[in-house]
């Protein structure tokens, strides 16, 4: 009879906690005084990337942990809870180092992989367009062959960490050199290529991490910035989900993350703010009962992208689809919850900068929004786990 293991191995417990140690030695007042003074989570990064933390999914002979998504999740998760909520870590190890070590030329894996395992090279991720949204299969990035070089043309919006990467993977569209249809295709453009710009966006949100819009005008580059095959039989889009995938595996965790450290903070407030006489506020259950369910959401989702980058790991992407977009769906729930309720335990405390929860609550929100928002998920979910019709 098969077991299933609800325990981490042993490995993973430790790597959380030495995640944790070093993340925690930053936290979050570090990370706050880099968004307010326009500073990047440079050392930490740096930091990060020498202790092996950023490449544990890498393989080894490419300098990385030669482990797997739940292990590079669990990294994620654990600087999320200390107050390091390392969005970037969503793009360039997870997505970027995903998609070039499964769909790569081994040429392209040398020449990348070590340096996004080591966190010496960021490489950022853009998908998103302003006239496609959650339609990505609108998306109007084309690419074009011209002799020996790819011509790439179109925007991007909401790319994040342009400013801080060397490298951007692009999705665009090429023609199918059999049927002549527009296909996704992944390309690596350096961020100081010809003819690549960005623009600021200004976000609500405060942090490090920065928003840009992207603008490819002819941007000319060698045959071998594309990764993978366009023309495969499923329409270049398995290798698109080999990034996809992690990208909702660690929204999910990075989510949970941030739950975490919004119950910590409540809890402790919880057990020591006393208002009526010798008891505190968590004596009473207005208090307790919202910060129990938020305990147990969190654990819910937490299993859920456990499975999902369990399921990934073993190679089984149909499946770990289905659970990335749950997982994806309880972490962005979870994260607004809980910060919700961990700002209204600290009342008027809550909404100061001192307390440093009040800025989460849109950090929290994005995970209902990206990469994927909750309702396409629930689109998602109702079509192709529950056999209902396409209502988009
Ligand atoms: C801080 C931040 C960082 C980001 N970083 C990146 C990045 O690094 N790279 C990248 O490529 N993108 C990035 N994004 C973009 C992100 O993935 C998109 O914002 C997200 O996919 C939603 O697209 P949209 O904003 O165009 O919303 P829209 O598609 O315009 O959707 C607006 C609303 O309508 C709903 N909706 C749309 N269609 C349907 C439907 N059929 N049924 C029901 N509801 C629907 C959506 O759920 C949403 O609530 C980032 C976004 C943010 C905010």
């Amino acid at each position: 009879m098969s077991t299933i293991d609800f325990t981490e191995p042993e490995e993973r417990v430790a790597l959380r906690e030495a995640v944790a140690r070093l993340a925690g030695k930053y936290g979050r007042e570090y990370i706050e005084k880099q968004a307010r003074e326009g500073g990047k989570t440079t050392d930490l990064w740096l930091e990060m990337g020498r202790n092996g933390f950023l490449g544990v999914n890498i393989p080894e002979e490419y300098g990385g942990g030669g482990g797997g998504m739940a292990d590079l999740a669990a990294v994620l998760e654990e600087a999320a809870t200390a107050g390091a909520p390392l969005l970037m870590m969503v793009v360039s190890p997870a997505i970027c180092g995903s998609i070039i070590t499964r769909c790569g030329t081994d040429e392209q894996r040398r020449r990348w992989l070590p340096a996004i395992a080591d966190g010496s090279l960021l490489m950022a991720f853009g998908i998103t367009e302003s006239d496609a949204g959650s339609n990505s299969h609108e998306i109007t990035t084309t690419a074009t062959r011209d002799g020996d070089e790819w011509v790439l043309s179109g925007q991007k919006t909401f790319i994040s960490g342009v400013d801080e990467a060397q490298a951007v993977l692009i999705v665009a569209r090429t023609a199918d050199a059999r049927t002549g249809k527009l296909k996704p295709a992944l390309f690596v453009v350096p961020t100081d290529a010809p003819g690549f710009s960005r623009q600021l966006i200004p976000m609500a949100w405060q942090a490090p991490e920065k928003q840009f819009t992207l603008f490819l005008d002819d941007v000319r580059l060698p045959t071998d910035a594309l990764v993978g095959d366009p023309d495969s039989a499923d329409g270049g889009l398995w290798q698109l989900f080999v990034g996809l995938n992690p990208e909702r595996i660690m929204g999910a965790a990075l989510s949970c993350g941030l739950a975490r450290y919004a119950l910590g903070k409540a809890v402790d407030y919880a057990r020591t703010r006393t208002v009526w006489k010798d008891q505190p506020i968590g004596a009473h259950q207005g208090i307790a009962h919202p910060l129990a369910k938020v305990k147990i959401e969190i654990e819910q989702a937490r299993l859920l992208w456990q499975k999902a980058a369990a399921l990934y790991d073993a190679g089984d992407d149909f499946a770990a689809g289905e659970y990335a977009n749950m997982a994806k769906y309880a972490g962005g729930e979870v994260s607004c919850n809980a910060t919700d309720v961990a700002v209204h335990t600290h009342g008027g405390n809550g909404l100061t900068v001192e307390y440093g929860l009040a800025n989460q609550l849109v950090a929290a929100r994005l995970g209902r929004i990206a990469p994927v928002s909750r309702e396409m998920i629930l689109n998602f979910v109702a079509m192709h786990s529950l056999g209902l019709p396409k209502s988009y």
